[in-house]
């Protein structure tokens, strides 16, 4: 674990969407450790999760909104405001992935994967953002991916909708500009949680290939590095973009891929 002992954050509100596990836990952790109070929200092994960021000092508070609706979007972050105040800081991170060729897309994971993806960052950010700008401060990050820059076969749904979010990082961002209020985009390349396990063991199935083996056929086809890109590194970079350093960087999309959209 990257060491952060600033508590630079301390008094702050962050919401992570999608944060029981995988790059949102990583995420969320990160925040805590510089003192942000968290909103977790996501499916899973909810408790395992609060204790992670518990260990902090910090408050933490768990909403299981599903992203799919508005309606209880919208009720999760009035809970977040009424129990530990506006948000500060807000990362849309919920994201899940269905590998398909577009002729073979199930037409509700075409939606579902847009709402996740997608819509339900409109329905955080219509609601944060007009608070942040009476506080005089905030910072939204969308979790976007390589694939809002590229494409690759099967992941049409996910490919649009990640074009989408960095073209929604950007007019927020801009109609922002004069204020306290910043937008970025996160590119991740490959990172190893449970939504690229799911391409491993895909892989090795197919191509009847062990886990180590099937991870280095996955890297090897698109990350020039060879490695996963760590959920706290994507952390780290999160609470640089909450700092002054960053108050400039708007709309700004930031690959952290091990060379993949380099290529
Ligand atoms: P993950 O599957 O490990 O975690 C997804 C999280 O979202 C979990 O907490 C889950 O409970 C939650 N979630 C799923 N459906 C939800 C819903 N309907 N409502 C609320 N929460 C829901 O995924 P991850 O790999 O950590 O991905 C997180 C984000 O990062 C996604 O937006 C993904 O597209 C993006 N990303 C991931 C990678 C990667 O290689 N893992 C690369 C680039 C971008």
């Amino acid at each position: 674990m990257i060491e952060h002992t600033a508590r630079s954050l301390r008094g702050r509100t962050a919401l992570v969407t999608g944060s029981t596990g995988g790059i949102g836990l990583g995420i969320a952790t990160a925040l805590a450790q510089a003192g942000a109070n968290i909103v977790l929200n996501g499916f899973g092994n909810v408790a395992e999760a609060v204790a992670t960021i518990e260990r902090f000092g910090i408050e933490v508070i768990h909403h299981g909104a599903d992203m799919t609706k508005p309606d209880q979007i919208a009720a999760m972050m009035g809970e977040a405001a009424s129990t530990l105040g506006p948000v500060d800081i807000l990362v849309n991170n919920a994201g899940i992935q269905y590998v398909a060729d577009t002729d073979e897309l199930p037409v509700a994971k075409w939606d579902e994967i847009i709402a996740i993806n997608l819509s339900s960052s409109f329905h955080t950010m219509r609601l944060a953002i007009p608070v942040m700008r009476e506080q005089g401060w905030g910072r939204v990050m969308n979790i976007a991916s390589v694939h809002g820059f590229v494409g690759s076969v099967g992941k049409s749904a996910y490919v649009a909708a990640k074009h989408g979010i960095i073209g929604l990082t950007k007019v927020a961002a801009l109609e922002n500009a004069q204020t306290g209020v910043t937008v970025s985009a996160v590119c991740p390349g490959f990172v190893l949680t449970p939504l690229v396990q799911r391409q491993v063991d895909a892989l090795a199935q197919r191509d009847s290939l062990t886990q180590i083996e099937a991870q280095a056929k996955l890297l090897g086809e698109k990350q020039p590095s060879g490695q996963f890109v760590r959920p706290e590194q994507i952390g780290q970079l999160a609470v640089f973009l909450c700092s002054d350093a960053a108050s400039e960087m708007r709309g700004s999309t930031l690959q952290i891929d091990g060379g993949w959209t380099a290529q």
